[in-house]
């Protein structure tokens, strides 16, 4: 491209560079949503990436819109997560909460906290179940109420089966927070295959022995000193801690359900089971309160 090699910044090559070089290259905008864009590193040194769009001239001499994807490295993590951000996606969060809960009214959102989702901090691994029903990639199974027991088939490895379960939350007689999207738990499982490869470390055991929940929904605290937001939203889900009580920087390394162990959703009393698992599936028993 016609810009220089940046200097000293994180710089990103103009559109009209972008244009003229694809055109020079015979492509046909037209024909493409996104482009993934490798800038040389700067000499400041510049990681990660960033997501934007740009008008692009097809061969018309029209133009057209689409998500350009930068990266300031070779590095495959950070190439997915720009163009799946130009694709709609968020960032795959966490939340952890005071008092030793899951979810309350008082809970801090760490922006890339999911540290095994590509949309999230650091590894490259597969998205999150929301993050998959906004792409299209399951059709998540709906708990309707009562008591029901469902497999759900690895992330990576579905045979076309569905990888997740959502709950929708019915949440009443709180006078410490107000729901102000509907609240869903996302539950998952996300064994150690292909893409996911990287759960297997003892650090984090609970991955491939268990369930990933996530939430989405948006709720306010209504009694805290300064009016708190919480936002987890289906194209930037927050990850949930199912063990609470342990914090700090890695309080999420335990964060999934193990088999034999039953977690209870606080807002709403909706209890998680998870009975048994396979390599690719794990049966999970989910039960609504009367
Ligand atoms: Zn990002």
């Amino acid at each position: 491209m016609a810009d220089p090699r940046p200097a000293g910044s994180c710089v990103r090559p103009n559109t009209t560079s972008i244009s003229n070089a694809i055109n020079a290259a015979g492509i046909d905008i037209r024909e493409y949503s996104s482009i993934a864009i490798v800038v040389p590193n700067s000499l400041g040194g510049c990681t990660g990436g960033v997501a934007t769009g740009g008008s692009i001239k097809d061969p018309t001499g029209a133009y057209k819109y689409v998500g350009l994807a930068f990266t300031w490295s070779m590095n495959n993590h950070y190439i997915r997560h720009e163009i799946l951000h130009t694709m709609g996606l968020g960032h795959a969060k966490s939340i952890s909460c005071t008092n030793g809960m899951s979810l309350g009214a008082n809970c801090t959102i760490a922006a890339y906290g999911n540290q095994w989702d590509t949309m999230g901090d650091a590894r490259g691994m597969m998205i999150s179940a929301p993050l998959r029903e906004t792409m299209g990639w399951t059709t998540p199974i709906v708990h309707k109420g009562g008591s029901e027991t469902y497999t759900i088939h690895a992330a990576t490895q579905s045979g076309g089966n569905a990888t997740a379960v959502k709950v929708p939350l019915t949440i009443t007689g709180r006078t410490d927070l107000s729901v102000t999207s509907q609240l869903n738990l996302y539950i998952e499982y996300r064994p150690p295959i292909g893409f996911d490869s990287g759960m297997n470390d003892s650090r984090w055991p609970n991955w491939a022995n268990g369930a990933m929940i996530n939430v989405t929904g948006t709720w306010r605290s209504l009694n805290l000193s300064t009016n708190k937001y919480m936002s987890c939203s289906q194209s930037s889900p927050c990850l949930v801690d199912t063990t609470p009580t342990t914090t700090g920087t890695r309080s999420h390394y335990d964060a999934g359900l193990p088999v034999g162990s039953k977690w209870t959703e606080p807002l709403s009393g909706v209890s998680i089971n998870v009975l048994s698992r396979t390599e690719t599936t794990l049966v999970i028993s989910v039960e609504s309160p009367p």
